[in-house]
């Protein structure tokens, strides 16, 4: 299934319209052109210049007019790397949102480890046999220049939007708060185009990001994509995978992803207003049977369990109101309890290699988690256990950044990257 997905970004320039163009594949993300009379207006510009090169050369088959206007869809690294690659003499007005830049500024105190996750999260360090790809991205794109290319924003868009023309095209540009809270969506009113940003792919989406992120706040998120539907778009323009066209098709997706995301948060409320906790939730919720099978939300890069936990403690904190998780055990201790009550530390690790034995990786790895800790154990055959239970999950996997993570982290473990308690 995830192979397949890769027909989403296969590298080309596709026509959305008469005037508009978007080039896919070039990078992770994708970059459109917009004709006017007199320029071109350029949607994201990709994540360093040399990919923005190779996007830049492909447009000018159909226009070389002068780059007139730029804008950012949002501040993600990906989409604004490579603005300098795309213009000439002419200095064009570079837009983006009043809050622009505010995605990643949170936390960065923890940067040290948010770098490493990214890594696991997108495979950056998988061999070419192990990648597939990051779901609603390409594997092994060429980063080496990530940011060189950015060029900060000239024109701020202010909090209730803007609607000018810009080389003869008319252009609104709508506030929408989702993947970031700096995001915003364009829209072409006459072609009826709409580049939707990150808070649409076809995938379901990223509530959640794995690599450790702040909270992303989900209603706004599914309020801003049905904004975008009620615009009834006849083309509309992911960051990330292929435009889908045609009224019905374009608007339908929207609609539906408006509503996955709402539903996922509703059951979420209701689940934890009935007394239920996260691990019980992740469990619980599901897309609406209607959805489930809907194209643009299979669970290639977001994932609904992730969903729900980050929407619990987004709303509630880590703490799920069952007094015996205040002060649980220390690990150690516990791993200790465990063995005690599987009758040794011997018997501990034998139902560690027996679970792994009949393809119960998760359980496997969970046992494998406490023989870790033991001073008596067999640590590494511990971290053999892991790093084949983790090879196992993966192979099971569709979600591109579990699939991802798994893999890295047992490739860190199979290299002794990881200290011996393998964090
Ligand atoms: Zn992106």
């Amino acid at each position: 299934m995830l192979n397949a997905q890769q027909q989403q970004f296969e590298k080309g320039v596709v026509k959305v319209a008469d005037n508009v163009f978007t080039a896919v594949g070039f990078h992770g993300a994708n970059t459109s052109m917009i004709i006017g009379t007199d320029g071109v207006i350029i949607i994201d510009t990709l994540f360093g210049p040399s990919s923005a090169t190779n996007a830049a050369e492909a447009f000018r088959q159909y226009s070389d007019k002068p780059v007139k206007a730029i804008v950012y869809t949002h501040s993600h690294g990906d989409h604004i790397g490579g603005a300098s690659a795309f213009i000439g003499d002419e200095q064009p007005d570079i837009y983006a949102t009043e809050s622009f830049g505010s995605a990643e500024g949170v936390n960065q105190a923890v940067d040290p480890v948010k770098q490493k996750r990214n890594v696991r999260q997108f495979g950056r360090k998988l061999s070419p046999a192990e990648s597939t790809n990051r779901g609603v991205a390409p594997a092994g794109t060429d980063d080496g220049d990530r940011g060189k290319g950015f060029l900060p924003p000239t024109v701020t868009v202010p909090n209730n939007g803007l609607k000018t023309t810009i080389a003869g095209v008319e252009l609104e540009f709508h506030i929408a708060p989702g993947e970031t809270d700096d995001a915003m969506f364009i829209w072409l009113p006459k072609e009826k185009v709409l580049f939707a940003g990150d808070n649409f792919y076809s995938s379901f989406p990223n509530l959640y990001a794995i690599r450790g992120t702040a909270y992303r706040d989900v209603l706004d998120w599914s309020e801003s994509v049905g904004k975008m539907a009620a615009l009834k778009p006849h083309v509309v323009v992911p960051g990330h995978t292929m435009p889908i066209r045609g009224q019905e098709a374009a608007t339908t997706a929207l609609t539906d992803y408006s509503e996955a995301i709402r539903s996922v948060y509703d059951q979420t409320v209701r689940g934890i207003n009935a007394g239920k906790g996260p691990d019980q939730l992740a469990h619980e919720v599901e897309l609406p049977e209607h959805l489930r099978d809907k194209p643009y939300l299979i669970q290639f890069y977001g994932a609904v369990p992730h969903a729900v936990r980050a929407i619990y403690s987004g709303l509630l904190g880590w703490y799920d109101g069952n007094p015996t998780t205040l002060n649980p055990l220390e690990p150690k201790l516990k791993a200790e309890k465990m063995a005690e009550l599987a009758g040794g530390t011997q018997k501990l690790t034998e139902q560690m290699e027996a679970a792994l034995a009949k393809n119960e990786y998760q359980w496997a790895l969970e046992l494998s988690d406490h023989v870790k800790w033991l001073d008596t154990a067999d640590r590494n055959l511990a971290r053999k256990v892991k790093i084949a239970a983790l090879r196992g999950l993966a192979s099971r996997e569709y979600n591109a950044p579990n699939r991802n993570y798994y893999l890295s982290y047992a490739n860190e473990l199979e290299s002794g990257q990881l200290s011996e308690v393998w964090f």
